[in-house]
């Protein structure tokens, strides 16, 4: 079990974070039917309607039963409105002082959470500052969860980090925490990255590059899951190269992973490189190459159609 607490804003601000008690490093495997419980308490307000959180929950099914190809699947419930009471918890509790009074109203209304792999304590009430603070396997949202929100903190419970961006990577890399374009993880909301799909199980280890030639990397919609992501191990980390997602043509983006930053609780973070050749363009297009000074150029060959072609000139040091 995760013992990390961590609050979300949708601009990737961190209001507060708490205390990491249990070691627990390592794999990420996540594949199954997740049984998942969106259980919706009311201090007064009640400023949604149940069916539009039920058709959230079932929106973010759809999302994950596509991006992992069928491995993980969200068999989900949500509650009716419950009464709170009149005590709304406070935000600046510690995690178990927000989550204990909640699971007690959720039994007192005869909904048992255990049996769930995953909570989701929706709550209306409280003025919180943020819209969420995920811990182990519970979840605490307090506005209208839409179905990217509930993809994040899912993505938190399954101990993925925030995917992060930079603009400048030099001898280290000015990382905006959640910044990545395309992660749910980041402020995106198109796929989970090849990177993220392969710690959880959902992709076979992707091709890491021992010598220079030409590679295919297939775009994130096809079932050709071997070969998702190209991995280029350098002494600074890992440059994960995939197709963007979510577009036919091709164009390669860019992610590097340090994996000496795992943490007790969540996988190593990735940083997306906003400006891998020029300020501006996070895309590499048919035609440009990618360098890194002093150890390898990858060069996306000029065609209109995926898969993508790169051809992968690693430097001496890196062979
Ligand atoms: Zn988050």
């Amino acid at each position: 079990m995760r013992r990390a607490a961590r609050v979300v804003g949708m601009l990737g601000a961190i209001i507060a974070s708490m205390a990491f008690v249990v070691p627990d490093a390592g794999t990420s495997i996540v594949v199954g039917n997740q049984r998942v419980i969106a259980v919706l308490i009311s201090f007064g307000p009640r400023p949604f309607a149940r069916a539009s959180v039920t058709a959230a929950m079932a929106e973010a099914n759809t999302f994950v039963t596509r991006s992992s190809f069928g491995r993980v699947s969200l068999q989900t419930t949500t509650t009716p409105w419950i009464d709170g009471g009149a005590v709304s918890p406070s935000c600046a509790a510690s995690s178990e002082r927000i989550f204990a009074p909640l699971r007690a109203v959720a039994a007192g209304a005869g909904y048992q959470t255990s049996p769930y792999d995953r909570v989701f304590y929706i709550v209306a009430g409280p003025d919180c500052g943020f819209h969420g603070i995920e811990f182990g396997n519970e979840v605490f949202i307090v506005r209208e969860p839409d179905a990217r929100l509930i993809i994040h903190e899912l993505g938190h419970t399954f101990g993925l980090p925030h995917a992060g961006a930079s603009a400048v990577c030099g001898t280290w890399c000015v990382t905006q925490e959640q910044g990545d374009l395309y992660s749910p993880m980041g402020i995106g909301f198109t796929d989970f990255s090849a990177y993220e799909k392969e710690q959880l199980g959902w992709i076979p280890r992707q091709p890491r590059v021992a010598r220079t030639g030409n590679y295919l990397v297939y775009p994130s919609n096809l079932r050709s899951i071997g070969r998702q992501a190209l991995v280029i191990e350098a002494p600074e980390g890992e440059y994960w190269l995939e197709q963007r997602p979510g577009r036919a043509a091709p164009g390669m983006i860019v992610r590097l992973v340090n994996p000496e930053t795992t943490s007790r609780s969540f996988i190593a973070p990735s940083t997306l490189l906003l400006a891998p050749i020029k300020t501006g363009h996070p895309v590499i297009t048919p035609g440009q190459t990618f360098r890194v000074p002093g150890e390898f150029s990858v060069k996306v060959a000029r065609a209109t159609k995926t898969p993508m072609r790169l051809n992968v000139s690693l430097s001496a040091t890196l062979r």
